[in-house]
């Protein structure tokens, strides 16, 4: 494979010997920034090596949604009416749509939210992505960056750690500034803590004036932390105080596909952008992202669409139109999905507490309110959860470690070194699996 040198005088020296190479141009620094080692590009690597490729790694890394085969009998259905209607079909596979959206789509996916929601929305707030991770680059570099004359803006995270997936989405250097949570301990035994917002910090930051949006996933990817609805009114307030968009990423939420295993609402305002994906309902193959907020942020993404990439994938948006027209979407998560990866958090905290239990380790799990991922901190570790990272990986066991959720902050915090994240969405054995591994190498640890 060729790699681009850094310089125009690396290339020529290149190859060593003496042989001359070919000069070839440098990449631009954006070209740079983009191609060097990121951690979503790491994380991807090692989910897509095990998903396809090496199939004995036991697969706590990614957020890879499990197999649920009520949906997928449910996406076969679909799949087989969609090909009985001959005329759809072939206009699905041949034609370039507007960039916006399947128009008939965008309509019904409008309707759904204000008929089921209450939202006051309809076809102009609405902007169909190729997936949501596009939409947040999107969304982050049209906000964000250099803005006329010499004023920057950034994306404020209100609490990090936050998803692994933002870290790397800006076209310019230091996007994001992020505040640190506060911790309360939920329960008794001292084994469950939750994060919370903590407000003067995120006022102070929102005072400094170079806001330009707030950006948060709820559930939040990777703690599980549910941010209550009090919290999310008062940032929803603060931020239209502040004249800023407040972004809420529901990739795992409300109204779909609803892994939320304590009762939640989602939220709506006239300077909200909310995002949804039909990756976690287990479809991340047709790179469905759709983006709700104020027309000029549909209207724009709709552009950059059409600069990116023409238009979007069709399939997902004829895939599920029928079930977005009849609103059987949003039954999924509270008849499906919930039960399923509830179930799958509870036995993988029952592995913990089994597994864990006789070593002697300090741990401790953040509440497991909803997406595929336990939060563990590990107070007393002796190593970091890096270097504890590969030794897992030697034991084809993948996990993530902490470092990679923390970005934007002014110093390292030492949750950072002492967190890591494990999804429970792949079958429990395999999960359970992982656990006592990571246990006997903690236990190796000290
Ligand atoms: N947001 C969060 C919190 C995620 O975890 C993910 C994927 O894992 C995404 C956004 C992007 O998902 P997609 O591009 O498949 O919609």
């Amino acid at each position: 494979m060729y790699h681009a040198p850094e310089t125009a005088e690396d290339s020529q020296t290149q190859g060593g010997g003496g042989t001359p190479k070919p000069l070839l141009p440098p990449f631009s620094l954006i070209g740079q920034k983009l191609t060097r080692r990121s951690a979503i590009l790491e994380l991807m690597d090692d989910l897509g090596q095990a998903m396809t490729l090496r199939p004995e790694i036991l697969m706590l890394g990614g957020g890879n949604p499990g197999v649920v085969p009520e949906l997928q009998a449910i996406w076969r259905r679909l799949m087989r009416d969609l090909l009985a209607r001959e005329t759809v079909f072939d206009s699905m596979l041949a034609n370039y749509e507007p960039p916006q959206g399947n128009p008939q789509f965008v309509r019904a996916f409008a309707t759904l939210l204000q008929r089921e929601l209450g939202w006051q929305v309809g076809p102009d707030h609405v902007a169909v992505t190729p997936g949501t991770q596009t939409a947040f680059f999107f969304l982050f570099n049209l906000l964000a960056g250099r803005h006329t004359g010499s004023a920057r803006r950034k994306i404020l995270l209100p609490l990090c750690p936050e998803y692994i997936g933002y870290a790397d989405q800006g076209l310019e250097e230091d996007l994001f500034v992020s505040c640190q949570p506060v911790v309360t301990w939920p329960d008794a035994a001292g084994r469950i803590f939750k994060y919370g917002i903590d407000f003067e910090a995120v006022e102070g930051r929102l005072r400094a004036g170079d806001i330009a949006a707030v950006a948060l996933s709820r559930p939040t990817n990777p703690t599980g932390n549910i941010v209550t609805e009090a919290e999310l009114r008062r940032l929803s307030d603060l931020t239209a105080a502040h004249g800023v968009y407040l972004i809420i990423d529901g990739a795992y939420g409300l109204p779909f596909p609803g892994v939320v295993f304590r009762p939640a609402r989602p939220h709506h305002a006239p300077h909200v952008i909310n995002t949804f994906s039909f990756s976690k309902l287990g479809l991340p193959g047709v790179r469905t992202g759709l983006v709700v907020g104020p027309p000029e942020i549909a209207s724009a993404l709709r552009a950059w669409t059409a600069v990116v990439g023409l238009a979007n994938t069709n399939v997902g948006q004829q895939l599920l139109l029928p079930i977005v027209e009849s609103g059987e979407i949003l039954d999924l998560g509270p008849r499906v999905l919930q039960p399923f990866y509830g179930e799958r958090s509870q036995a993988a905290l029952a592995a913990l507490r089994e597994h864990l239990g006789p070593t002697g380790v300090d741990w401790a799990v953040h509440a497991s309110e909803g997406a595929f991922f336990l939060w563990l901190w590990f107070r007393g570790l002796s190593i970091g959860t890096t270097e504890l990272y590969h030794r897992l990986k030697a034991r084809e066991v993948l996990v993530v470690p902490g470092a990679f959720f923390y970005y934007g902050l002014s110093q390292p915090v030492t949750h950072q070194d002492q967190c890591l994240r494990i999804s429970f969405a792949q079958h429990p054995e395999r999960v359970r699996e992982g656990i006592r591994r990571l246990a006997e190498e903690l236990a190796d640890c000290g």
